[in-house]
């Protein structure tokens, strides 16, 4: 080769067409620029020819002219195989009708760009991304130049991808059904369970009272009255239970919506009689105008209230419900002056039958599980804050 000198002043005048690459090496007097035009159709050839990407081209006639090895190889033909033969041959049938449109297209607007699919010489599918223009040299016939990307695998992939998703959703569906299913059988085996177990319980609780005041045995006496208290408790284990099973299920259906007072008023009307025997001071302020569901939020401050009640000191109870905004909840509170809990119960209290007591505070052990399942299907959580002697702050938050 001929390296150029500097003195050459032609060389330091590069053409116009030239490339910026070879304007460089010009100037850096490695390349002579006469050599350029034999040598470029050449250096572009060989990248073509090496290329990774699929190029060919082919005429208006859909004729194929040239073929890279990439763009051979991804059909499983060698270069030369298949030049002089019509483009559409090695499409995939279901694509041929569209190809004398495709023709029509690069005829008219010049360019065009999408996908096709091809048949492989073993009769495989290929899938083609291609973007194709039209060359217009006015010493030669138009002539279509394109460069494509084999994009089988991806495509293959996403469409994989896409199959197991939809089959994934089908079975979450059906599995969601079936649990759904189950749970409205749990439901009503509950309470058909509890209300034929109440019956009988309640006919038996009724004889063991009439025979407790007919006895004039003190002993047999006392046998009827803790065989009534034993029914008595089984009759609420029951109940709690009942609840404890709706509390769990998303089968419920809603129920009213009340405002936070209303369902605080309601469930102090229904610890009526337990709050006048105890003397207890109940108050509440701040609550904000929200609607809640009205039989889970009930049953909720009834079970809080409750309790701040029953687990009372010596002192006579005072419970104080609040409500004060945070973030994006509200948390609310249940404050009683009652004989308080250790704190390393705090998290276990709210487990079923996780009880601190014996006898000395009648109960069954399910009302905390029941507020938390009904705080958590609200959206919020609950916790307890409190120090033995020192009264319990139970709180709980709600969206807001
Ligand atoms: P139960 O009251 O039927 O035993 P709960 O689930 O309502 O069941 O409460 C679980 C336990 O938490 C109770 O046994 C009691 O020891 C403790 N507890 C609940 N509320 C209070 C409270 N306000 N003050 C002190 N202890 C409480």
């Amino acid at each position: 080769m001929v390296l150029a000198t500097s003195e050459e002043p032609a060389m330091s005048q590069p053409a116009m067409e030239q490339p910026v690459w070879l304007h460089r090496l010009i100037n850096a007097d490695v390349f002579p620029t006469e050599l350029w035009p034999a040598l470029e159709a050449k250096l572009y050839r060989r990248l073509c020819e090496n290329s990774f990407g699929l190029m060919c081209c082919h005429d208006l006639d859909g004729i194929l002219l040239w073929v890279n090895s990439a763009a051979a190889e991804s059909l499983g033909y060698s270069p030369e195989e298949g030049l002089g033969a019509r483009l559409d041959a090695f499409l995939a049938p279901e694509t041929r009708p569209s190809f004398a449109s495709y023709l029509e297209r690069m005829r008219c607007i010049g360019f065009d760009s999408g996908t096709m699919r091809l048949t492989t010489k073993g009769g495989d599918q290929r899938i083609w991304m291609y973007r194709n223009t039209l060359s217009a040299e006015p010493e030669l016939p138009p002539l279509v130049l394109s460069h494509a990307l084999d994009i089988t695998d991806r495509f293959r992939g996403e469409r994989e991808l896409i199959d197991l998703n939809s089959q994934l959703e089908t079975r979450v569906a059906a599995r969601t059904a079936e649990l759904q299913q189950l749970n409205a059988e749990l439901q009503e085996f509950a309470s058909v369970a509890s209300h034929d177990l109440q019956a009988p319980l309640k006919q038996f609780q009724i004889v063991l009272e009439m025979l407790e005041a007919k006895s004039t045995d003190p002993e047999t006496t006392e046998l009827f009255r803790d065989g009534r208290l034993d029914i008595e408790r089984m009759s609420s284990l029951i109940e709690s239970l009942l609840n404890y099973a709706l509390a769990s299920s998303q089968m419920r259906p809603p129920a009213r919506q009340v405002t936070l007072t209303t369902a605080v008023e309601a469930s102090l009307l229904s610890l009526a009689s337990s709050i006048a025997a105890s003397g207890a001071v109940i108050a509440y302020e701040g609550l904000p105008p929200i609607l809640v569901d009205e039989v889970t939020s009930v049953q909720l401050f009834q079970n809080l209230v409750g309790n701040a009640v029953k687990y009372r000191g010596d002192r006579s109870p005072r419970v104080h419900i609040s409500a004060q905004p945070q973030e994006e909840f509200w948390i609310c509170a249940v404050e009683d002056n009652g004989i308080g809990i250790d704190p390393a119960h705090s998290r276990k209290i709210f487990e079923a039958f996780h009880r601190l007591h014996g006898k000395e505070y009648a109960g069954t052990g399910i009302g905390l599980a029941i507020c938390k399942k009904i705080v958590e299907r609200m959206g919020g959580r609950i916790w307890v804050e409190s120090q033995p002697g020192f009264g319990s702050t139970f709180r709980f938050t709600i969206p807001r």
